[in-house]
């Protein structure tokens, strides 16, 4: 039994029956569970009914059209007019810890599109200016891009003063208040993280954060009984056990932790975490960040010029394929808003929701792209990514504020080299312009590949869109000189300013 949220003015209580121990343990971690909520039920129906078992192997003459999945087509079926959730045949993550993906964003979303609000897969964090002053931004990048990481970020020691604060790393929902700006929740207790990857270079916040009162699935154990990833640190330990409890054969190329494999940690744990995390009204949400896994075209940072704008380009946000996706490494799949695999209706009218948002909010937060995974001609990431995008961060807060510039490219308003701090990096003008280039071919190549989604989906494409990717096309018409970012125009604004 669970319940998601019961302190907040979005509350959802899920009532979960699994056959797995798992998740029981996990569950108690990620969600505000017990007698307490049980308590808080109005009426004995107000809650989600949530099935799950993990499911014995099946053939698939077992099973006939009465059970309403098939671990051979799907696990996971969600019935957002009755409430429901059923799911069978996977023990793992979001496929089992019902409150998670399946609740607090399948069901949560299709709710949220009736009630006008939104249920997102985003992380929410708090950044403090050297003034005390707090902004408070919600990002969405798919599984695997850099969400957990985000919301940790500690700054560079050279940054002084710059502070981010951690309100949740995975889901948000986020709701007009009377006032007309969006406030946002986390509805979640705790952290689901991908382990490979982490470590006390990478994100030092996670791992004080694991280090008691934790589940770890599917990473290698060492023969003194700790836990060991990917990353964690440079060579595995002697005599490690690998996620499928066999001894790690070094020469066999096969990691130790299974790519995916999580720590399940409360989130008061975090060093980072924010006084108002709990919060029932929520944090006002002053700018949006969407990014994904991108190797080329898209740069570092870019603002959308308005909000029809932005919900276009998170709308046809890609990545590159990864382990917690379907389909082969390194292909760029579309993937909206993050949302694909978690809306929980037609992703035609969720577009069309976005834009009603935006109608409805007389000062609508900011919309940013990031990409922290351009790579160069030899394949290594341009960018150093991790504590080194505050970097980043910090002008969004900074243009949000009303107290950064920026120049106007085809796609939005870009920073110049001198619009970011750079103290305490050594990253030259020419980088810079590496991992910022706007390249004319390939975002010509873009935006026909936007033209494969609006076709799967034209019967619900919002007219904005078609005139929105005419207005980037006609862009890129206009002779580089004039993109912001190159030397000439640089020296041309250097003089007037
Ligand atoms: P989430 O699933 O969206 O929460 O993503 P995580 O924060 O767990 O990160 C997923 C993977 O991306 C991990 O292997 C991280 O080490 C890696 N990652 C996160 N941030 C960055 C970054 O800024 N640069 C690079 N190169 N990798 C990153
Ligand atoms: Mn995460």
């Amino acid at each position: 039994m669970h319940g998601a949220y019961w302190i907040s003015i979005i509350q959802k209580i899920g009532i979960q029956i699994t056959d797995s121990e798992y998740v029981v343990v996990n569950m108690h971690i990620m969600t505000r569970m017990g007698k307490k909520v049980l308590k808080s039920l109005k009426e004995d129906t107000d809650f989600i009914k949530c099935l799950h078992s993990s499911g014995a192997p099946l053939e698939p003459d077992d099973l006939d059209n009465k059970w309403p999945c098939n671990p051979y087509l799907k696990y996971i079926v969600h019935f957002p007019e009755e409430q429901k959730i059923i799911s069978y045949g996977s023990g793992y993550g979001g496929n089992a810890l019902l409150g998670k993906k399946c609740l607090a964003l399948r069901i949560a979303s299709a709710a949220a599109k009736q009630q006008s609000w939104l249920a997102e897969h985003m992380l929410i964090l708090g950044v403090e200016d050297p003034q005390g002053n707090k902004t408070y931004v919600a990002a969405a990048f798919p599984s695997a891009c850099g969400k957990t990481n985000f919301a940790m970020l500690i700054p560079p020691e050279e940054i002084d003063g710059w502070k981010v604060t951690t309100i949740g790393d995975d889901i948000a929902w986020i709701k007009p208040g009377n006032d007309g700006y969006l406030y946002a929740i986390n509805p979640e207790y705790g952290y689901f993280g991908v382990a490979p990857g982490t470590s006390e270079k990478t994100n030092p916040n996670a791992m004080a954060t694991i280090r008691r009162n934790s589940i770890f699935t599917n990473v290698g154990l060492t023969p003194d009984g700790d836990v060991w990833w990917e990353g964690l640190t440079e060579k595995p330990p002697e005599h490690i056990i690998n996620w499928q409890g066999l001894r790690h054969d070094p020469y066999s190329g096969k990691p130790v932790a299974h790519p995916n494999s999580r720590f399940t940690s409360p989130a008061s744990q975090c060093p980072s975490i924010d006084p108002e995390w709990e919060n029932p009204k929520g944090v006002r949400i002053s700018a949006f960040i969407f990014g994904g896994r991108r190797e080329s075209t898209i740069p570092l940072v870019y603002q959308t010029f308005n909000w029809n704008f932005g919900v276009y380009m998170a709308s046809t946000m890609g990545s590159e394929t990864t382990a917690a996706a379907f389909g082969e490494q390194g292909r760029i799949r579309r993937d909206p808003f993050a949302m694909l695999p978690f809306c929980g209706y037609h992703i035609g009218d969720y577009f069309n929701h976005w834009l009603e948002m935006g109608r409805r909010l007389p000062d609508a937060p900011r919309i940013f792209a990031v990409n922290w995974f351009r790579k160069d001609k030899e394949g290594n990431f341009i960018w150093p990514g991790f504590k080194e995008n505050m970097r980043v961060l910090k002008w969004i807060i900074e243009r949000v504020n009303g107290h950064a510039t920026a120049v106007e490219s085809p796609i939005g308003w870009v920073p110049r080299y001198r619009d970011l701090d750079w103290r305490g990096l050594n990253f030259s003008q020419q980088r810079y312009r590496e991992i910022m280039e706007i390249d004319r071919e390939a975002w010509k190549a873009e935006l026909l590949s936007h033209e494969e989604l609006f076709t799967k989906i034209y019967d619900k494409l919002p007219k904005e869109f078609i005139f929105v990717r005419e207005l980037l096309l006609s862009a890129l018409w206009r002779s580089p000189e004039h993109w912001g970012l190159q030397p000439e125009r640089q020296e041309t604004v250097a003089e007037i300013s």
